[in-house]
């Protein structure tokens, strides 16, 4: 029979002059190497880690114990057990020291305290679930951390994401795509923009050429004014600190987006820059936003009817079965930023809101969302604002936490403290934002009168539109709980 493998283990060993009383290192790992072979793990020299820890108040200092943590993180790393003499030389605090067991889990290598083993049973659980929490807190903090790092890229001029049409990424560093001719066709692009052409010539004109976009899709005027729009073109780096999402959602004029000075080559200059931004200016002018959008009004309901969910308007997006009756859908949910399907079709969001416009006329009660100055108004109180310090208190208290300012223990306090504010604030807000009752009898005439016109079949959708537009404010489809909320303009 072959003998079993010996398992390899490292050891870390820290000391420091806080305790006279302490084993030498060389007892230390004497112990150490004598209480693994008993589990069957050899340790050799070569992973044996020693900080001496005369003034070890931060890991920065501990360049054995970040080499250590660097070899266990290795996709094929060499130990799967780091011995310990006691936790507290492995880290400088209870917290640190299950931040990093707990990361060194994570790639299966476990730490083992020689002179003081994990207990079994309830303790051992009551750990393990300390371990879990830090689990998450620790990967809370590390999205932050990403975004931090990538923000600080970006400042440098660095490309924090895939280049754009016209460029190649080599070496984390972006460079002109000459050889498919991409890049020649963003110059074409600015430079017939720049001399009048429309968006949907230049796109229509390089499609049928052959020119199809990075994700290999036909040119369209969108696809158009987002590279008119892009500065990375006159060699700027563009990046959104609360994520990629502002930069992708095509917000031009978004605040947190920074663009910054990059280190790549423009492919086209200033001056062409400067005069498609004038004719792109000019343009928006002559059709603002809504202008484009205008369509005929197909359906009474028409831009009234908001999705219980996010807020968003629905609008058509297909048609059900045999009937091709239409379909109602969340305008967020269609492009996945809403994740509550409001789907409905026209005649039964239509005859509810028909029967709850009766229920209102019948009982005389008009909700009202609140348009004049409430108390909080008067008084000059501004709870999204306080909600918004409260929570940034909160997260300047994880960042002094994690880097070691503050204790768990403050921590804690600050976030107890921070969690009740918010309740406290946003109960506040909501009582504020309430909708009010408005329930008089010349209104309820109004509504009737508005009940009448939609209900005429001989009326076009465009003029019960209007009619539902004089005193209805919106209507919210709660798809979850299939009830439709009317609420009204008021006198
Ligand atoms: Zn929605």
């Amino acid at each position: 029979m072959a003998e079993p493998l010996l398992r390899i283990g490292a050891a870390y060993i820290r000391v420091s002059d806080e305790r006279q009383d302490e084993y030498s290192p060389d007892s230390q790992l004497k112990k150490i190497r004598e209480y693994a072979a008993k589990e069957g793990y050899q340790i050799p020299d070569d992973y044996v880690f020693y900080d001496d820890g005369i003034s070890g108040k931060s890991t920065r200092k501990r360049g054995e114990f970040n080499l250590m943590i660097a070899v266990a993180k290795e996709k094929n790393h060499p130990f799967d057990k780091i011995y310990v003499w006691k936790f507290s030389r492995f880290a400088r605090n209870q917290e640190e020291s299950l931040v990093y067991k707990n990361l060194l889990r994570k790639h299966d290598v476990a730490v083992v305290s020689v002179s003081e083993p994990l207990p079994d049973g309830a303790y051992g659980d009551l750990i393990e679930r300390i371990i879990e929490w830090m689990d998450e807190f620790y990967l809370t903090n590390l999205a932050t951390e990403v975004r931090r790092g990538m923000t600080e890229k970006a400042s440098r001029g660095e490309p924090t994401c895939a280049p754009p049409f016209g460029y190649i990424m080599r070496d984390g560093c972006y460079y002109p795509d000459e050889d498919s001719g991409a890049a020649d066709i963003v110059r074409e692009i600015f430079r017939r923009y720049a001399d009048g052409e429309g968006m949907r010539e230049i796109a229509n004109n390089i499609g049928t050429r052959g020119v199809r976009t990075k994700f290999g899709g036909m040119p369209q005027n969108r696809w158009i004014e987002y590279i008119l729009n892009n500065p990375c073109y006159i060699g700027m780096i563009r990046w959104s600190r609360d994520g990629v999402r502002a930069v992708s959602k095509r917000d031009y004029d978004n605040d947190n987006i920074m663009t910054v000075q990059g280190h790549h080559e423009p492919l086209i200059d200033r001056a062409l820059w400067d005069d498609v931004r004038i004719r792109l200016e000019a343009q928006k002018r002559l059709y603002p936003a809504h202008a484009r959008r205008e369509q005929p009004i197909e359906y009474m309901l028409k831009g009234l009817v908001r999705c219980s969910s996010c807020g968003g308007t629905l609008a058509v997006n297909g048609i059900s079965g045999k009937a091709r009756t239409r379909c109602l859908q969340c305008c967020n949910y269609a492009r996945a930023a809403c994740h509550v399907s409001h789907g409905i079709t026209i005649p039964r969001i239509e005859s509810a809101v028909i029967g709850c416009l009766r229920q209102a006329v019948g009982s005389q009660t008009f909700a009202v969302m609140p348009s004049k100055p409430r108390e909080s108004e008067q008084k000059g109180v501004d709870y999204d604002k306080l909600i918004t310090l409260e929570k940034r208190r909160l997260e300047r208290a994880k960042e002094a936490y994690l880097a070691g300012v503050d204790t768990i223990e403050q921590y804690a306090a600050v976030k107890e403290d921070s969690t009740n504010k918010i309740a406290e604030l946003t109960a506040m807000r909501d009582r504020d934002n309430a909708p009010q009752s408005l329930d008089t009898a010349s209104y309820a005439a109004k509504v009737a009168k508005v009940l009448e016109i939609i209900t005429d079949e001989e009326i076009a959708p465009a003029a019960k539109n209007e009619a539902l537009r004089t005193v209805v404010e919106k209507i919210v489809y709660n798809k979850p709980e299939e009830r439709v909320e009317i609420y009204f303009w008021g006198e």
